[in-house]
């Protein structure tokens, strides 16, 4: 990775690993790219540009005129939005994801996007979920990331594209609000601690779900665009996880360090339906394995860094 575009940069991966990548690659070397505006420090710290993804032309232009040889793509609706509004879901995470494909095969770019644990479906195993499984979501969100992971892999082997990506379970932040997925609950719950010492979740007792810590993530993204492509049996996409969890052991880990906090549930069946369709815990074992992945934070070590981190920001 050299010079990188960033589509969906001010998201709540995007607007933490833009300003990684400018740490690691210089300021000038990576463009952030997205379809609105704000006032965040990576519209400032570097390149900024207005893109909508599903503006092919306009993508080119720009990963053209600033000369990119990576494209790290992130826009995309996420999985509750996007069972409420199924075909914008389809001509963004499709349509924005082919015109990303395209733009890095004419200019022969590395080329990055993101899966999801929701790629799998009801019929695939629930436990240590296998690398190579079932996969036969039944969410639109699903539909597009396994046609996505489809995809890539096709574009690596009918063209030769360096296309890598990873099965992103539940992220965790403090930095920027997640965007609509049905793991953000774990994000909401730490806020909640935080402001008023109580939460109520719209997601069941015992619904195990994967998640990880932004640093883990960032890591990940950065570590696997960064291997040896000769490493490398699997591409799209790799399975990655640091804690499988339940609303009560997040709690659990909060009453740790803020021992008050209560936790109580009016569950919302549509995000649900969608949680209970997904894995309890998914086999990370393949991105060990081929590239060395490895996740810093458990659930202890994640609780005390959240909860510190949203205090000194007193919210
Ligand atoms: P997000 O919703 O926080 O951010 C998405 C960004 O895309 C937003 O800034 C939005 O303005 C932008 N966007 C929307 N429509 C656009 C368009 N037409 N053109 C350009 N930009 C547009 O999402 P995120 O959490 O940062 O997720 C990024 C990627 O990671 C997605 O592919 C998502 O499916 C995947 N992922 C995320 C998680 C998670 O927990 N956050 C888990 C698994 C996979």
């Amino acid at each position: 990775m050299n010079k990188i575009l960033v589509t969906g940069a001010l998201g709540q991966i995007g607007s933490e690993l833009v300003v990684k990548l400018r740490e690691i690659y210089g300021a000038d070397h990576v463009i952030a790219t997205d379809l609105r505006s704000s006032a965040h420090e990576i519209t400032r710290s570097g390149p900024f540009e207005l893109l909508d993804v599903t503006n092919g032309q306009s993508m080119f232009e720009i990963a053209k005129r600033y000369e990119v040889d990576t494209v790290i793509h992130l826009a995309a609706l996420l999985s509750a939005t996007a069972e409420e509004k199924p075909l914008l879901a389809w001509n963004l995470n499709m349509g924005g994801l082919m015109n990303a494909l395209e733009v890095s095969r004419v200019l022969g770019c590395q080329f990055f996007t993101p899966s999801s644990i929701g790629a799998f479906g009801p019929s695939t195993p629930k436990d240590n979920t296998p690398q190579d499984t079932i996969q036969r979501p039944n969410t639109m969100y699903g539909v597009n990331k396994v046609s996505g992971e489809l995809l890539c892999d096709y574009y690596f082997h009918k063209y030769g594209l360096d296309t890598r990506g990873l099965r992103f379970p539940g992220l965790i932040s403090y930095m920027t609000p997640p965007g609509g997925g049905t793991t953000d609950y774990a994000v909401e719950i730490y806020y909640a601690a935080i402001t008023s010492g109580r939460y109520t979740s719209y997601i069941a007792k015992d619904s195990n779900m994967d998640m990880m810590y932004m640093p883990d993530a960032l890591d990940a993204i950065i570590n696997l665009m960064e291997a040896d492509s000769c490493r490398l049996t699997h591409r799209n996409s790799f399975n990655v996880t640091a804690m499988s969890v339940d609303p009560e052991a997040i709690a659990a880990a909060i009453r740790e360090e803020l021992p008050g906090f209560i936790l109580d549930y009016d569950v919302d069946p549509k995000r649900q339906a969608i949680a209970d369709s997904w894995p309890h815990s998914i086999d990370a074992t393949a991105a060990k394995t081929e590239w060395g992945f490895q996740a810093r934070y458990d659930l202890k070590a994640m609780t005390k860094d959240m909860l510190s981190k949203l205090s000194e920001r007193q919210l």
